[in-house]
């Protein structure tokens, strides 16, 4: 049987000396690999191509990285506020939508999970910090494989069902979370203060956002595998029947 293609976002690395780079952390494609996909690094590229890429995938993982330009969800920019690239948020949210638009199985990370809310219309916290005082430390200095905060997972969620579990403790490197999920989505799990750890489609299509970081996490803990099993398997699914 043919192996499904995950299509897995990049970005450019525009300080890199002597010349610009496509980055990404090697994890996430280790990850797909680690459950019979075969990963396919896309790089930052024109809006146009968006739509010719989405058709030749089986699935499409959302990576983490930078803040998300805060007028691609109707708000202005604040204090705390971080680093952000415009090419790669308006490349990220055509590819969504065109994934979206062909039922796409996709998973999203860290900002993947605020790129697909903001991308289906939902806005974020631009910094946890600031607008939430007393939130939990969800970015200590620490390494991607430490864990970090509790979250607790709805009960019959896709997620649940993923993990075996209705609490678990992951890592967390974010300053910026979903505010107002998009409608498209249901929030599946939070941490005790309230900030939203995860999401998933509200229509039954594979479609999950974590806000932590399995990839950083499932080489010492292999139970932190299922998501992208899942997201391979959904793939896997869709290729035999079309
Ligand atoms: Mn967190």
């Amino acid at each position: 049987m043919a192996q499904p293609l995950i299509g897995i976002t990049s970005f450019a690395d525009r300080a890199r000396q002597p010349a610009p780079y496509i980055s990404l952390k090697e994890s996430y494609v280790r990850a797909i690999e680690a459950v019979g996909g075969v990963p396919v690094i896309l790089p930052v590229a024109d809006i146009v191509q968006a739509r010719a890429i989405i058709p030749r995938l089986d699935g499409i993982l959302f990576s983490g990285g930078g803040d998300i330009a805060p007028w691609y969800f109707g708000q202005e920019p604040l204090p705390g506020l971080g680093g952000y690239d415009t090419h790669r948020d308006e490349w990220e949210i055509e590819l969504c939508n065109a994934a979206w638009d062909a039922r796409l199985p996709m998973l999203g990370i860290c900002r993947g999970c605020q790129l697909m809310n903001v991308a289906r219309g939902g806005t974020l916290i631009q910094d946890i910090e600031r607008a939430k005082p007393g939130a939990l430390q969800h970015n200590p200095a620490v390494p991607h494989d430490e864990l970090c905060h509790e979250i607790v997972i709805e009960r019959e969620s896709a997620l649940a069902k993923l993990f075996g579990a209705e609490r678990l403790r992951v890592n967390s490197f974010h300053h910026q979370a979903v505010e107002r999920p998009a409608e498209d989505f249901a929030v599946t799990a939070r941490s005790s203060d309230g900030i939203v750890e995860a999401m998933e489609a509200e229509d039954g299509r594979f479609a999950v956002a974590l806000q932590f970081h399995p990839e950083g996490l499932f080489m010492r803990y292999p139970a932190f595998l299922a998501p992208f099993e899942a997201l391979t398997r959904a793939a896997r699914a869709r290729l035999s029947s079309l």
